[in-house]
């Protein structure tokens, strides 16, 4: 009898399950709750969101608009519940959480081929199996695959700077330097004179910041400090961090700025920069403001904000296939926020190519690689094969697509472009799924 086991079942977990059943696969989902809970689960339902009600933008100027428009063609049950449990959200698909959780495990568990079990899993099972534990995976399980992938290759929070996208850069206003000239030049250096440093300092220190929830507190232990705490530290604190100037000298006047904010190439493609030493837990709101105070940023385009949270992730340039295959395991698959991808849609959308995969694999069938011109190809993409070095989740976003044959200068119509290439790739290949 063929069947594959599902560990969690949450955005991604449900999700595969799904696909798995609905391809007459047996599944055996295994899911903690309610006999163990997460720090921020509350129910016992599969698909529990556990902060926000809203699944995001849903229109296709939207990169995870396109992302649900690639999932419903693929029956996605996540996706399908959510268009039915929705509640107005102006251009955004909001649901009724209670409702959209209860659909979500109704459907899954009434399922013929599901067999629901309510434990936690904490050594990972023989035979084909999808782990789909998320951010807040138990420890006895994260025991398991820190043995697994290695220990330098599984991280438990979550500490990234705002990564942003080229195009809205205002490439007049920085320059392209490596410290001291040091190797070739890489990063993209914002100068700041004495006073937008000072304009920059106020708005920093003064901006609103998420407050760390008690089980997140840990992450200041680890050495990895934000951006506004140095800044509290000492107007001069960060002139000595990561906005210092030494070495940076503009090369069109020949002298060094008061301070320098480094851009740093982030993708393979060169569509999107991180702000080098800026990991951040800035309200998104006033980040988006302070950011744009910087010279070369006031239009900026940002595309992933920084955050900082517990969240546990494998290194998926290291580890894992564009399939979501664990490299040294054919029948293993990750999904989910697990993988590095950062969301609600990002994980489901994850768990249905793990979940079609699995499927495949156990049929004796090619795992697909989906097409980088679609959403859901394009995730894939970038958390396998981005440096592994700095690697940080990731949201669906335009700039992980694959630039257009002809440059497009209006962003309304760029994004239109991209939908629409990413669309009719997906419609060609849902014929193979
Ligand atoms: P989950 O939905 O968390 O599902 C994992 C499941 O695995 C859970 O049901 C859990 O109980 C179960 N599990 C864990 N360990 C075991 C085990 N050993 N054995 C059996 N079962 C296990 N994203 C957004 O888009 N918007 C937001 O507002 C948002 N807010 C967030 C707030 C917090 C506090 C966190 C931590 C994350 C947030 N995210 C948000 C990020 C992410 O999108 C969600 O966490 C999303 O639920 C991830 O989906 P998932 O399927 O990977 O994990």
């Amino acid at each position: 009898q063929k069947y594959v086991n599902v560990i969690g079942a949450g955005l991604a977990g449900s999700e595969a399950a799904w696909q798995l059943a609905k391809r007459g696969i047996n599944v055996n989902l295994y899911e903690m709750r309610p006999v163990k809970q997460t720090p921020a689960h509350h129910t016992d339902k599969f698909a529990e969101l556990v902060c926000s009600n809203s699944l995001r933008g849903n229109a296709l100027t939207n990169a995870v608009g396109v992302l649900k428009e690639e999932m419903r063609r693929l029956d996605s049950v996540i996706i399908e519940s959510a268009d039915l449990c929705a509640v107005p959200a102006g251009g955004a698909l909001a649901v009724d959480r209670h409702e959209f959780a209860a659909r979500v495990t109704d459907t899954v568990k009434n399922h013929p081929n599901v067999t629901v079990f309510n434990e936690e899993v904490t050594s990972i099972p023989e035979g084909p199996t999808i782990i789909a534990t998320g951010p807040l995976t138990s420890e006895g399980l994260s025991e398991s695959l820190k043995s697994l992938t290695g220990e330098d290759y599984l991280y438990f929070y979550d500490a990234a700077a705002p990564i942003l996208e080229k195009d809205s850069i205002d490439l007049n206003k920085v320059y392209l330097k490596s410290r001291y000239d040091k190797g070739e030049a890489a990063y993209l250096n914002c100068p700041m004179t004495e006073e937008e440093f000072n304009r920059f300092y106020e708005a920093l220190i003064s901006a609103e910041t998420v407050p760390l929830k008690e089980f997140e507190k840990e992450i200041y232990f680890e050495g990895c400090m934000p951006i506004e705490v140095m800044a509290s530290r000492g107007k001069k604190t960060m002139l000595f961090g990561p906005m210092k100037p030494v070495g940076l000298e503009d090369p069109r006047t020949g002298k060094r700025p008061y301070a320098v904010v480094q851009l740093r190439q982030d993708d393979a493609a060169g569509t999107l920069y991180n702000i080098v030493g800026f990991q951040t837990h800035l309200k998104w709101g006033a980040q988006k403001e302070v950011l744009q105070l910087i010279p070369g940023l006031e239009n900026v385009e940002i595309v992933r904000y920084g955050v900082m949270h517990r969240n546990t992730f494998i290194n998926s340039p290291k580890v894992l296939e564009p399939t979501y295959q664990f490299k040294n395991r054919q029948d293993l698959f990750f999904a989910g926020q697990m993988t590095g991808v950062e969301g609600y849609v990002e994980s489901a959308a994850s768990g249905l190519v793990a979940g079609i995969n699995a499927a495949r694999v156990i049929n004796g069938e090619e795992p697909l690689v989906f097409p980088a011109e679609t959403a859901i190809g394009s995730m894939a993409r970038y958390i396998t094969s981005t440096n592994a070095k700095n690697f940080q989740p990731m949201n669906a976003n335009f700039g992980l697509f694959p630039e257009l044959p002809v440059r497009i200068k209006g962003k309304k119509e760029r994004y239109e472009q991209h939908a629409e290439r990413a669309l009719g790739t997906i419609q060609n290949f849902v014929k193979n799924t």
